[in-house]
């Protein structure tokens, strides 16, 4: 058995090139320092400025994260306006939608950390995060304590659209970055506005978006972003390398998974089938695209007869593991029958495996979201990766791996789109809802690192 063993590694390697700290011990989270033996080297190395910043990071959460005298001084703050910011600063992010989401949002609002010096905390009311990854700064801990004085409020109070900033400065702000956000949220991506929240000592996230790629078309952030990620499409990939180490539980079910099945194949393939349609559920339109593109983008073999296989076989036909994920097993049972049934063009040898079918989503059920993470990360261990376009549950999978994936454009009028996928541009994923007028739009039009999505053109995304 090609089980990966941990020693042959060298230490930089496990560290992901200086990504990650040294400090931590290493049965805390397996995840941390085994990941290197499950996933290729990246191609893509931090820079230097980012593993320094990310130290830094690292020792500001530890000077004003939970138990410290300067979280104490910046809670008893709360409530009263003040002009003067405390010594720390801080964001708490809300968990909101399905766990591809929640990656993207928690991804960005990290960012903003780091461009704005804030440490990042996390509502852990909806329990989820804990069950799902370690901590992940070391000495210290991300979790929002329970007993934060405006834990019943978080979602509501001291609204972006209710300050008066000729006033004093409010303690705390809670920005609302959802698919129906409005105008005056949008006004957060304005330099005027970033002049303003700069003084706000605590700022509340409540978002499901990437929204990283608007924080580039903020002149103020650009040169700092250019030095943090001079390869610019390489944003969730560090970030999320760094922030997002699996759970010992949820690292049992990847190794199990990817030790029984995946480890002993010449190239493996991920194909993630997220349907948004209604009705939803196995449709033979979404399973033609999926044949359309893997064969047409020479992913999988073609099937033949029997007999032109004898004439056309490969002298050294390889063994091709396919991973399916998808709340229905229907996709997976059909592609497995079909590559059992028939011979493969090229002699190769076609497995197919999908590790759950739950059927409809159940957020916020510890094993069903322990699944979900599992899943991304198993294919993003993949050589090769087909996506659902518009599904964060593909974009986490894509970017974590580095991999750009073909993308399935979502079908219209319950049929098979021509051409069926695209190979993404980038590894980012897509802000399905940027906020697009005034200077935003007119830098979208005239920067190079940020684009319309090819899957949803309404959406930018670094690249
Ligand atoms: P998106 O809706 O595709 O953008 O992805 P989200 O992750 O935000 O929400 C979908 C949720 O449905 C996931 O978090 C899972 O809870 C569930 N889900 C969808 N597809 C799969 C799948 O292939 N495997 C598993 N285990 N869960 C899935």
């Amino acid at each position: 058995i090609n089980v990966p063993k941990d020693s042959q590694k060298p230490r930089e390697d496990k560290l992901l090139r200086g990504l990650l700290s040294e400090e931590f011990n290493e049965g805390s989270c397996l995840s941390r320092c085994q990941s290197s033996l499950y996933r290729k080297p990246s191609r893509y190395e931090p820079s230097q400025y980012l593993v320094s910043k990310l130290r830094s990071y690292e020792m500001l959460h530890k000077r004003c994260g939970p138990g410290t005298e300067a979280y104490k001084r910046a809670t008893e703050q709360l409530g009263h306006d003040s002009r003067s910011v405390g010594e720390c600063r801080y964001i708490v992010w809300i968990a909101v939608s399905g766990l591809g989401n929640r990656i993207i949002s928690l991804v960005s609002a990290f960012l903003y950390a780091l461009l704005t010096e804030r440490v990042l905390l996390v509502d852990q009311r909806s329990t989820d995060i804990t069950h799902l990854f370690c901590e992940p700064f070391p000495g210290t801990s991300w979790s929002l304590p329970l007993d934060f004085p405006l834990m019943g409020q978080l979602d509501s109070s001291r609204c972006y659209r209710a300050i008066n900033w000729t006033r004093n400065i409010p303690s705390h702000l809670s920005l609302y970055f959802m698919h129906d956000y409005e105008d005056h949220d949008k006004m957060f991506f304005c330099e005027r506005d970033q002049n303003l929240i700069r003084q706000v000592p605590w700022v509340v996230f409540n978002s499901n978006k990437y929204f990283a790629p608007s924080l580039w078309l903020i002149p103020s952030f650009q040169t700092e972003l250019i030095k943090l990620f001079p390869e610019k499409d390489t944003v969730f990939h560090h970030l999320g390398r760094y922030l997002l180490h699996p759970t010992n539980q949820v690292w049992g079910l990847i190794t199990r998974f990817y030790n029984a099945y995946l480890s002993r194949a010449d190239e493996t393939l991920g194909v993630q089938v997220r349907v948004f349609s209604n009705p939803d559920g196995y449709l033979e339109h979404v399973m033609n695209q999926i044949l359309s593109c893997t064969q047409r983008e020479k992913l999988l073999p073609e099937l033949t007869t029997l007999e032109s296989q004898v004439t056309n076989k490969s002298t050294s036909p390889k063994l091709k593991a396919v991973l399916v994920t998808s709340l229905y097993p229907e996709y997976s049972e059909k592609l497995r029958a079909m590559y059992w049934e028939s011979p493969s063009s090229t002699g190769d040898m076609v497995q197919v495996y999908q590790p759950s079918q739950e059927m409809f989503q159940q957020t916020d059920e510890k094993l069903h979201d322990q699944k979900a993470l599992a899943e991304m990360y198993l294919l993003s261990l993949t050589d090769k990766l087909v996506t659902s376009g518009l599904s964060t549950f593909g974009y986490v999978a894509q970017g974590l791996g580095g991999l750009k994936a073909w993308m399935l454009y979502s079908p219209t009028n319950h049929s098979t789109p021509d051409p069926p996928c695209f190979k993404a541009v980038s590894m980012e994923p897509c802000f399905h809802r940027p906020p697009l007028y005034g200077s935003q739009a007119k830098a979208v039009n005239s920067t190079r690192f940020v684009r319309r999505c090819e899957e949803w053109t309404t959406g930018i995304k670094i690249v």
